[in-house]
C-alpha cells in the first residue's frame, strides 16, 4: 500500500464484500460491489470539467460507461491514480 492507497473491503451502501475489477474503458483498477453495482474509485479526486457555451446553451454529453450509463453530464473526468497533473508538452 502506498501513501495514496485506501483499502476498500465492504460496500458503504449495502455492506457486501467489494471485488476488484478492471475498468474496460481506461484499464484502471476499480473496486465494485457486485450486489448493488456501486463503484469505488481510488484516485486523487482531481477533476477537470469543460463548460461549453454554444449560443447561450450548454453542451452536455451522454455517458457511455458505468457508473450512470446513459445519464447526461458535463464533459470531464477524474484524474486517475497513475496519471499526473503535470503538463507533458
Ligand atoms: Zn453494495
Amino acid at each position: 500500500m502506498d501513501n495514496f492507497s485506501v483499502e476498500i473491503n465492504y460496500c458503504s451502501r449495502c455492506g457486501s464484500k467489494i471485488d476488484e475489477d478492471i475498468n474496460q474503458n481506461d484499464r484502471a483498477v476499480v473496486h465494485i460491489c457486485k450486489n448493488c453495482d456501486a463503484v469505488y474509485y481510488e484516485n486523487p479526486k482531481i477533476i477537470v470539467l469543460s463548460l461549453i457555451d454554444f449560443n447561450g446553451k450548454v453542451l452536455l454529453c451522454k455517458r457511455a460507461i458505468k457508473p450512470r450509463l446513459g445519464y447526461w453530464t458535463l464533459l470531464g473526468g477524474y484524474m486517475e491514480k497513475n496519471e499526473t497533473a503535470r503538463r507533458s508538452c
